[in-house]
């Protein structure tokens, strides 16, 4: 998960990384409001969007009284940022800048490593400095056991090439980056400019940072940085059933086990719909994995029968551990399920089955009679049937 820049910037804060005052505001009196508390002679309106470049897209604007705050946070407000639309701005300090420093940290796969990148070229075409002149930007391995300790920090700023002055200062900073980096669990945290102030000071003016959502079991707080406007309600709601659920574009739902499966599902059904004009594509991935109950099943049919787009549903199942009858029966009482609840299931359902028990979970189909419910016995026939249902 990104985080905001406000939200990058109180992680930092909470571990002593020097930043600067910052308020978020939704309207332009909250900004005017929040530039009166500041108090500081100079404030900046910044864009809360999580992409880049805000500050070229004419979404970072200095203001001199609360007024101007006020002025510069209505013309931010709404603005689009590549997509993005800004709803939240953050009024921050304003900072007597004097050099832009650019450093990150993040996690080299490839490498099974920590990856830290420092220029004391930043601000905003650190894209172009990469490409152009990459000797101007350090990149030094870091190792995941020890992280940035004195010695690493002190090999950046030395790589990076730091007046000897600025190098003592900037390594403490580099250290307290990178403890945010692994106690909160991140896989990101680029600071971009790193600043020296008039006065001396070294100061994260910008914040980005990705938190490593496997380890979000370990940080039950992280829970509250979620943006819940952001979210799609159908997702939201699938997490809430712990399904694994992506929504997409199309008209077919798909349900599968197995993440391969579901894949290779998605793309059978793309091209089975390239036949008809209507061309209905997948409305979404769900992998109800392996142990597929009832209850999962039935979840997993309600997440998809409330995507207004969908037509018609293909669930396809290869039995393994949880074998086809176990599965049709799962089907059976998702529709008893769903009826009771008053969501009884009228789009049609295409259902196919193979694997262990494949011919015994197909008869209890048969057998249950359910409306709206064909199984087809191949895994392209059955595709071709959903597409064509869903196009119809
Ligand atoms: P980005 O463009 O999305 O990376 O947004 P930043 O937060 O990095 O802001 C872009 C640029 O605005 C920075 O590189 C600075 O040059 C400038 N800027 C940001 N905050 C301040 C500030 O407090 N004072 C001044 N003078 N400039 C600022
Ligand atoms: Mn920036």
């Amino acid at each position: 998960m990104d985080l905001y820049e406000y939200q990058a910037r109180d992680l930092f804060e909470a571990h002593g990384v020097p930043v600067l005052r910052g308020i978020t505001a939704t309207t332009p009196a909250e900004a005017r409001a929040a530039a009166e508390q500041l108090g500081t002679p100079v404030v900046v309106v910044k864009a809360q969007v999580k992409t880049g470049g805000r500050g070229k897209a004419g979404g970072v604007k200095i203001a001199k009284s609360p007024d101007e705050a006020a002025a510069r946070a209505e013309e931010i407000l709404g603005m689009d940022i590549k997509g993005h639309t800004v709803r939240t701005v953050m009024i921050a300090e304003g900072a007597d800048i004097a050099e832009e420093y650019y450093f990150s940290l993040l996690l080299d796969r490839a490498n099974r490593q920590y990856l830290a990148m420092c220029s004391k070229e930043g601000g905003m075409d650190i894209e172009q400095l990469a490409v152009e002149r990459p000797d101007a930007l350090a990149r030094i391995p870091v190792d995941p056991n020890v992280g940035i300790d004195q010695a690493k920090a002190d090999e950046i700023v030395a790589a990076a090439g730091f007046a000897e002055a600025d190098r003592a200062e900037i390594a403490r900073v580099l250290q307290l980056l990178g403890t945010v980096y692994g106690a909160e669990d991140t896989t990101l945290v680029e600071v971009n400019p790193l600043v020296k102030t008039g006065d001396g000071k070294i100061i994260a003016l910008d914040g980005k940072v990705t938190l490593d959502d496997n380890a979000a079991f370990r940080h039950p707080d992280h829970a509250a940085l979620a943006d819940k406007s952001a979210e799609d309600p159908l997702e939201a709601a699938a997490k809430a059933k712990d399904l694994n659920y992506v929504k997409l574009d199309g008209a077919v739902g798909i349900i599968g086990n197995g993440a391969g499966l579901v894949m290779s599902t998605l793309d059978v059904v793309a091209y089975a719909g390239e036949e008809f004009t209507a061309k209905p594509k997948p409305a979404n991935f769900l992998d109800i994995g392996g142990g597929a109950n009832a209850e999962v099943m039935a979840s997993g049919l309600e997440i998809i029968l409330g995507d207004q787009q969908v037509k018609s549903v293909f669930v396809n199942v290869f039995g393994g551990i949880t074998a086809c009858d176990e599965v049709a029966n799962g089907i059976v009482q998702a529709f008893q399920l769903l009826e009771s609840r008053g969501e009884a299931v009228t789009k049609p359902l295409v259902v196919r089955l193979d694997g262990n028990n494949a011919e015994l979970g197909r008869s209890i189909l048969t057998e249950a009679k359910l409306p709206g419910l064909e199984q087809v016995d191949t895994m392209d026939g059955a595709a071709r049937r959903a597409a064509e249902l869903a196009a119809s």
